[in-house]
């Protein structure tokens, strides 16, 4: 027996004889074959990918099949392969790439463009990867949590300006091109002052303050430019690298980018619906996210749960009108009242029978003639305490405010959808506790395993396809880690198999309409020229 040191690979020089299909470069169970068997079951063309429809007749160099550059994509994220020249050297190097792609190598910017053309179908591949999902029974339908969470652009900090910073450049600008006036007036004043010789050593005119002062005063015209866009557009930024990119704060920490929204659904945390905004706030996000959420689940009614950063009465109402119930913890506010002593609304109860709020004292505060519009834009009614009743209450001091003579309250047209909500999160502590496992496990997965934290992309379009890609590679990993590799290639083709034979049912059924409809036209006609007609 031959003793080693450490275990010796083999000669280069040796004659090896390398599996002679491509087909047995990879394994019968090796994941990638997933890929292939989700890619070939979509139609591309339907999903709108560029060059799906072209025909074999076409003249000119032939482009890539979307199929191939879409399984890349789909492999790259999967393998937290993102960026195209990174792929374009995978497709050359990695054996179950080469299995996939049949051996070819696009370029990186074939790869680039194909995800900057086609960001509206990976968009329409990811619903499409949700309705089989449905279709397989992995989607619960019935609850979805709804959550944003912050990924960063590819733009600075530093490259996106507010008004507030733009006016404060300007203001320094005029600083320092005024500090420099007056270093070049004392210089003029010096130099007159001086006895009139010929200077040999070129300094003390002033040109490099004067270049110094041109280079000031441009970079404050570019500024005050920026100003004049950034107040002309009605937008609060202006983003110079990537002009959807916004400056995002929460709880004190700041990015540059945009703020991603999903609804999870609760039985295998898949994510059914998604959307990327640039606002900080998720106010303004539960009514669309949860109406998307439940359009793709076709539910008749959903249940959204979501965290106290969506309240809002407006979005509320609007979930109620759309069969959502939603479930978001109403904000305690700043608590003002209560930390003075005082009484707060929660200690005053409508009475729905007398149209009217009952007090801590017991007496009714009566509504008030004519709407009035609160600072949010919301009509409401406002109910009034008689001052009279108010003067000589023992609760006055906790009650009214030391100038005010009695205490009002204002009621919104719709306030009994906030009375049905409030009641109905008395019993929902458990939903909620649900709430953040399901919604965090999708941003959890992709920001800390993937390391998916950020865009390689500018523009909404093109930052959309890319998350589309991100939901995507966290869908269809989840399926596949639930359902194992044959379940799920063999589930993925029933269920296309499925798909298609209600396309053919339909097909036939317009078809024998169209012949009923032939028939029916030929006998009325034969019968109007029946000598009975
Ligand atoms: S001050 Fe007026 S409104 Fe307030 S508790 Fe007394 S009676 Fe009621």
């Amino acid at each position: 027996m031959t003793i080693r040191t450490f275990k010796t690979g083999e000669s280069r020089d040796q004659a090896s004889l390398l599996p002679s299909r491509i087909e047995d470069y990879v394994e019968p169970d090796n994941p990638v074959r997933a890929i292939e068997s989700f890619v070939c079951a979509l139609d591309l063309a339907e999903l709108g990918f560029r060059h799906a429809e072209r025909g074999a007749e076409a003249m000119g160099q032939p482009p890539y099949d979307p199929a191939d550059l879409s399984k890349l994509y789909l492999y790259g994220y999967i393998n937290q392969i993102r960026s195209s020249r990174r792929l374009e050297r995978e497709a050359s190097r990695n054996l179950e790439l080469i299995w996939l792609l049949k051996n070819l190598k696009p370029g990186y910017r074939t790869i680039a463009n194909f995800r900057k053309e086609n960001w509206k179908a990976l968009k329409a591949v990811n619903r499409n990867f949700v309705l089989l999902a449905r279709q397989l029974g992995l989607v619960g339908g019935s609850v979805v949590a709804i959550d944003g969470s912050f990924f960063r652009g590819d733009a600075s900090k530093a490259s996106i300006f507010t008004r507030k910073r733009l006016a404060e450049q300007i203001a320094r600008l005029d600083k320092e091109i005024e500090a420099y006036g007056k270093s070049l007036e004392a210089n003029d004043a010096a130099e007159a002052k001086e006895p009139r010789t010929d200077r040999t050593d070129g300094g003390g005119d002033g040109s490099d303050i004067g270049a110094r002062v041109s280079a000031l005063m441009a970079q404050r015209s570019r500024a005050a430019a920026d100003l004049d866009r950034l107040e002309a557009s009605g937008e609060t930024q202006l983003s110079k690298t990537d002009p959807d990119a916004r400056l995002l704060v929460k709880s004190g920490q700041g990015i540059a980018g945009y703020n991603v929204q999903t609804a999870v659904d609760d039985k295998h945390k898949l994510i059914v619906a998604s959307e990327v905004v640039n606002d900080s706030s998720d106010v303004g996000q539960l009514h669309a996210m949860a109406k998307a959420a439940k359009d793709v689940l076709e539910a008749e009614v959903l249940q959204a749960l979501a965290d106290e950063g969506y309240y809002s009465s407006l979005e509320l109402k609007a979930c109620e009108d759309d069969g959502i119930k939603a479930y978001v913890p109403v904000p305690e506010g700043n608590g003002q009242l209560e930390k003075k002593g005082r009484f707060s609304l929660k200690d005053f109860s409508y009475d729905v029978a007398a149209d009217a709020y009952r007090c801590p004292a017991g007496k009714l505060l009566h509504p008030m003639k004519g709407r009035f519009q609160n600072t949010s834009g919301r009509t409401e009614s406002r109910y009034a305490s008689s001052t009279t009743i108010c003067r000589r209450c023992r609760l006055r001091a906790r009650c009214l405010s030391p100038k005010a003579s009695r205490r009002t309250i204002g009621r919104w047209e719709h306030e009994d959808v906030l009375e049905r909500h409030r009641v109905r999160m008395q019993g929902a502590d458990e939903l909620m506790r649900r709430r953040s496992a399901i919604v965090e496990h999708p941003f959890g997965t992709l920001k800390c395993r993937a390391g998916y934290r950020h865009f390689l992309v500018r523009g909404f379009n093109k930052v959309r396809g890319e998350w589309s890609l991100m939901a995507l590679c966290y869908n269809f990993t989840r399926v596949l880690n639930i359902l194992g590799l044959e379940r799920f290639v063999a589930r993925i083709a029933k269920a296309f198999r499925s798909l298609l034979s209600a396309l053919i049912a339909a097909i036939n059924s317009i078809q024998q309409t169209f012949w009923a409809n032939i028939t029916l036209s030929l006998s009325i006609r034969r019968l109007g020229h029946s000598p009975l007609g």
